[in-house]
């Protein structure tokens, strides 16, 4: 093929898609908050989840975050998001996929699904992330229906983005947009170490 014919061939393809994407454009006109999850046993949940919240901030937005596991390391979105104004709710004792105490894991995820709650009803907030939340459900810490209830019922302009993997069936089909990140390949697996500033 020439190089004329071809990028003949390329513009006709171009324009039929930007007609496309022009008319799904057009027909989409729903203003209301989002509630994604971000599920799935890749790497990039929580740092796409945070990824939101920088740019809710960089619009000079409010954005609040809850974690519901404390990392074994010091969180390096904390350290630059709370300077810039965003509160962050951290869920208290050392849950780790060893010790587990189910008295003390879930009055500390109670605590912090509290103020998960006053934020997810509060319109002055215009996302919330709540980091790793999937778990507290699967190991009901926290009741399913009452955080399917106080999502359901944010106000209509907040969106919400819930991170962990496995997450239940309820929470997806309630969600608005779902991202599964699956692993093709970790770091970790050939024995490297987590890196400060890649991985925490
Ligand atoms: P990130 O915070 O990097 O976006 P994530 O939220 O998708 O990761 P989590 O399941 O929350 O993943 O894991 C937290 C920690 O475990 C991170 O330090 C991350 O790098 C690491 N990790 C994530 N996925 C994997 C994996 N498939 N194998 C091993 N370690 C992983
Ligand atoms: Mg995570």
């Amino acid at each position: 093929m020439t190089d004329s014919k071809k990028q003949d061939k390329h513009q006709e393809r171009q324009q039929k898609l930007k007609e496309k994407v022009d008319a799904h454009v057009e027909s989409s006109q729903i203003e209301k908050g989002i509630f994604q999850v971000i599920t799935g046993n890749g790497k990039g949940k929580s740092t796409s989840g945070f990824g939101v919240v920088t740019r809710c901030v960089g619009h000079g937005k409010k954005a609040a975050v809850v974690q519901f596991i404390k990392g074994m390391w010091e969180c390096g979105e904390r350290n630059l998001l709370e300077k810039s104004g965003v509160p962050f709710a951290v869920m208290k004792t050392g849950f780790t996929w060893e010790t587990q105490n189910r008295e003390t894991d879930t009055q500390a995820a109670q605590e912090a699904w509290q103020q998960a709650k006053k934020w997810l009803a509060d319109d002055a907030i215009d996302v919330v992330l709540l980091d790793e939340l999937t778990y507290m459900v699967t190991y009901e810490y926290i009741d399913l229906d009452e955080v399917l209830t106080a999502i359901a019922n944010r106000p209509s302009m907040q969106s919400v983005i819930v991170t962990g993997r496995a997450a239940h069936r309820k929470l997806t089909d309630l969600a608005d947009t779902v991202s599964e990140v699956r692993n093709v390949k970790h770091a970790f697996d050939n024995g490297i170490k987590a890196l400060e500033g890649f991985d925490y």
